[in-house]
């Protein structure tokens, strides 16, 4: 089904009827704009057009299983995908292993967002899925797009948002191993939640190494902290283990390993939203 400008009918009635406007069953300029706000508050793109995306973004807010006092989660996957097999990122993935196999970083930052976000939506946790697409989308449009999420959402219902970005850690020997997660200097709320994080990971990881905001030389650290540094809400960055080394390559390759990642995400998410973390 697509609604836009001009639609006429029951579909356009219901559409109005849930996003709490006039049902007059004609879809002009005022049913638009509502469109179109909806879309901005969801980083959904605004073009006031209701295909299938914006429609279950409609529903599923209108399900009544939205926790309404909880928090946005805005979710980066770092890096571009796998489009028709190319990947879309220069550097950014393992060294190509003996077995033939090797990990993009794009790539499983994306099957982890997904993931943490399949177990959040099961909640009622709001989750939003900042780069929605298999392209390599720069770090500007990232912090752009959040901190517009973050202002609509400032202006409509007031929730807060949070900024997760969810990566793999590379370095150019393959010794460099272990879990970490950043922070901005001297964010206080962030650091709260960094540090739940960070005791999720330890307790589902027990016998790997744990590294706390150790910055260990990387020359990629440097515009992964723009993320950190351009948002205007807490934010934090996990670098979920080096896919350089040998050992972590392979968990971070394994389905039960993406489980596990995307697990002490959600533990965290729970944490906070049960807590009221800030
Ligand atoms: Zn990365």
């Amino acid at each position: 089904m697509l609604l836009k400008k001009g639609s006429k009918g029951d579909d356009v009635k219901e559409l109005q009827k849930l996003l709490k406007i006039t049902v007059d069953g004609d879809f002009g300029p005022a049913t638009e704009l509502a469109v179109m706000k909806f879309q901005g508050q969801q980083g959904l793109k605004t073009d006031g057009i209701v295909g299938p995306k914006t429609w279950a973004k409609i529903q599923s807010r209108n399900g009544g299983e939205q926790n309404s006092d909880g928090y946005v989660w805005i979710l980066d996957n770092g890096h571009g995908g796998i489009i028709d097999g190319v990947y879309q990122t220069s550097g950014k993935r393992s060294p190509k292993w003996e077995d033939g196999t090797q990990l993009f970083e794009g790539e499983f930052n994306r099957a982890v967002v997904k993931r943490i976000i399949k177990m959040c939506e099961k909640d009622g946790i709001e989750c939003i899925n900042l780069v929605d697409t298999e392209k390599d989308l720069s770090l500007r449009w990232r912090t752009d797009k959040a901190n517009d999420i973050y202002r609509e959402r400032q202006q409509s219902d007031g929730k807060k948002c949070i900024y997760v970005s969810v990566h793999a850690n590379g370095f150019n020997k393959e010794s460099a191993h272990g879990w970490s997660v950043y922070t901005t200097v001297g964010e206080t709320k962030s650091d709260k939640i960094a540090q739940i994080l960070h005791e999720k990971a330890k307790a589902e990881f027990p016998t790997h190494k744990m590294r706390m905001d150790n910055r260990d030389g990387d020359a990629d650290k440097e515009s992964n902290f723009w993320v950190l540094r351009k948002v205007v809400m807490p934010s934090i960055l996990s670098e979920n283990f080096f896919m350089t080394n040998r050992e972590e390559s392979k968990l971070l390759l394994s389905e039960e390993g993406r489980d596990r990642i995307a697990k002490i995400h959600y533990q965290m998410i729970k944490e906070v939203e049960k807590n009221k973390i800030i």
